[in-house]
């Protein structure tokens, strides 16, 4: 179901969501469809996806060992055990790969107190407002003092990328203002700070919300929603049908579906997992190896 009613009763139904959903419909409705309605299955998988999985399962088993094993050398052989092979050109560059994330991850643990337990690991948030139902699931919730001596929720973030990251990309992550509402509603706390853990870098890039900052972003994810809520509504009276129709390249089908998926086309393409089967996605952009999107 991807919407639901608030009350019953109450005409106002809500849209079941996530930020990556709403995300993919701001990027490119095309690939909405395909993620979400068509339910395509992805191109190949990529190396850098197998790096940033690996950790952060790694990070997720690390905090549910006892305080005792919390430790450098255990975060090593967590890693280890959680290595995927997916998309790299070889077992060489899968074993130097391997090596890179066992060091990241001891480094970052290393700076991590093992008593400070989280209030949540790869916890689940959700919350109903602005039209929607949102939820997601965050890397870690740590407890922090507040300026006036309570306690406070903090949203982290892990991120295995190459790009370092900073205040802005803190501050206008959807994701994470998203996350700081929802983890109020479900853990009952104040939360206001964000922070993206780069542990390639050892670098942490934090911002605090205010009330208007987060507003802001919930009513931008309202309007993202509510346009993503209509094409769904469009896509399942009329155009469900003309699927198949468009898939064998009736030129009308495909008009009516374009219409309310319209492909958004560009450089970014070659990341998209459904490259290959969209046209306009491939005039765009250049083709990649699985593997390029690990750092040089
Ligand atoms: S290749 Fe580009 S235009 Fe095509 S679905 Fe993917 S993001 Fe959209």
């Amino acid at each position: 179901m991807d919407t639901q009613d608030t009350l019953e009763g109450m005409p106002t139904r809500l849209f079941s969501c996530t930020p990556t959903k709403l995300d993919t419909w701001l990027s490119c409705p095309r690939r909405y469809r395909f993620t979400y309605l068509d339910r395509r299955p992805k191109g190949f998988p990529w190396a850098h996806n197998s790096v940033g999985a690996a950790v952060h399962n790694a990070l997720r088993d690390w905090w549910s060992q006892p305080v005792e094993r919390r430790t450098p050398e255990v975060a090593e052989s967590l890693v280890v055990k959680q290595w995927l092979i997916d998309g790299f050109r070889n077992d060489n560059q899968a074993m130097e790969w391997r090596d890179r994330a066992v060091a990241m991850t001891t480094a970052y643990v290393a700076t991590l107190d093992p008593d400070d337990e989280p209030a949540g690991v790869e916890r689940t948030v959700s919350t109903a407002t602005h039209g929607m139902a949102l939820s997601g699931r965050v890397d870690r919730i740590d407890r922090r003092a507040s300026d006036d001596g309570g306690e406070e929720l903090v949203i982290v973030d892990y991120k295995t990328g190459r790009r370092p990251l900073d205040t802005d990309d803190a501050r206008s992550s959807l994701a994470l203002a998203v996350y700081v509402v929802a983890a109020r509603r479900t853990l009952r706390r104040r939360a206001r700070r964000v922070e993206l853990h780069h542990l390639p870098t050892g670098t942490v890039a934090a911002y605090d919300h205010t009330e208007e900052s987060l507003e802001r972003h919930l009513g931008r994810a309202g309007d993202i929603a509510r346009e993503a809520m209509a094409a769904q509504s469009t896509w399942k009276e009329r155009l469900a049908p003309l699927a198949e129709d468009a898939a064998a390249g009736d030129a009308d089908a495909v008009e009516a579906i374009d219409a309310v998926f319209p492909p958004v086309a560009g450089p970014g393409c070659s990341w998209c997992d459904f490259r290959k089967e969209c046209p306009e996605g491939k005039d765009q952009s250049t083709a990649l190896h699985p593997w390029s999107g690990l750092a040089d």
